[in-house]
């Protein structure tokens, strides 16, 4: 299936709008939202990186997907999903199946007899 429930972002992966207040406008260069200050890019939680000697190499943050809840690089929270603009996957997993179910009763309503 496909997690349809994500906000679109462009070849850069920024929004194409804000997912907070629906902005449109953005410099090229923009890192927030410059009507209501929310990131422009899913970007997860970060997790430090190691060099082969073990060495902290610093805080390594990714860029996501619009739908992603989870970094697909590091595994952590996205910004999104601790913003709570994205459901749990169980959610809306439940809510599809839901929608699948619904459908064929509200067709039975309509018949008349
Ligand atoms: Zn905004
Ligand atoms: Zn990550």
């Amino acid at each position: 299936m496909i997690y349809n429930d994500g906000y679109e972002t462009d070849g850069n992966l920024r929004f194409v709008k804000c997912p907070r207040c629906g902005n449109e406008e953005y410099s090229p260069d923009a890192e927030y939202c410059r009507i209501c200050g929310f990131p422009a890019y899913n970007e997860c939680e970060g997790s430090p990186e190691y060099d082969e000697f073990g060495n902290n190499q610093g805080f390594h943050i990714h860029r996501n997907a619009g739908n992603a809840r989870f970094c697909e690089y590091c595994g952590k929270p996205t910004m999104l999903f601790n913003e709570k603009l994205l459901k749990p996957y169980n959610e809306f997993y439940e809510d599809q199946q839901e929608e699948e179910f619904a459908l064929p009763f509200e067709t039975n309503d309509g018949i008349p007899f």
